[in-house]
């Protein structure tokens, strides 16, 4: 799938629509979901023009990657929830349920999660 630049993600990254901003680094970009399912839910995105996981891992630099799964972990310390535990979760795609078609890691928290997914026919 090509990268949608009109995608509310890429606009938020251009500044063209606020955020509720919690961290940056030089690669990537922390911010509060405009409609939480648990007490922390926040999303973190690269940068760059990535479509979805699928995309970031083949084609993001190493530096990209890096700075990426470090950005989710820094979030995680500082909403708080390390100690109690958290979610780290991609939707990817249609089966995924993609939304937003820029990579996103929705980090969830603050609660007891429950089971990860709810069982469903096969
Ligand atoms: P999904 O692509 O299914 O993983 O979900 C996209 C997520 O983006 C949803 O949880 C939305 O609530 C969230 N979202 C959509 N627009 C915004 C926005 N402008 N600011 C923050 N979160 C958003």
């Amino acid at each position: 799938m090509a990268y949608d630049d009109d995608n509310i993600f890429a606009k938020i990254l251009r500044g063209e629509i606020p955020c509720d901003k919690v961290h940056e680094t030089e690669h990537s970009l922390a911010f509060r979901d405009i409609n939480p399912q648990t007490p922390v839910h926040v999303l973190v995105i690269p940068k760059g023009k990535y479509v979805s996981m699928d995309d970031f891992s083949a084609n993001a630099s190493d530096a990209e990657q890096a700075d990426f799964m470090r950005a989710v972990g820094a979030v995680a310390r500082m909403e708080g929830i390390v100690e109690n535990g958290y979610r780290v979760l991609s939707n990817i795609g249609r089966d995924g349920h993609q939304e937003v078609p820029h990579l996103h890691m929705h980090v969830f928290g603050g609660k007891n999660l429950g089971r990860m997914i709810k069982p469903i026919d096969k």
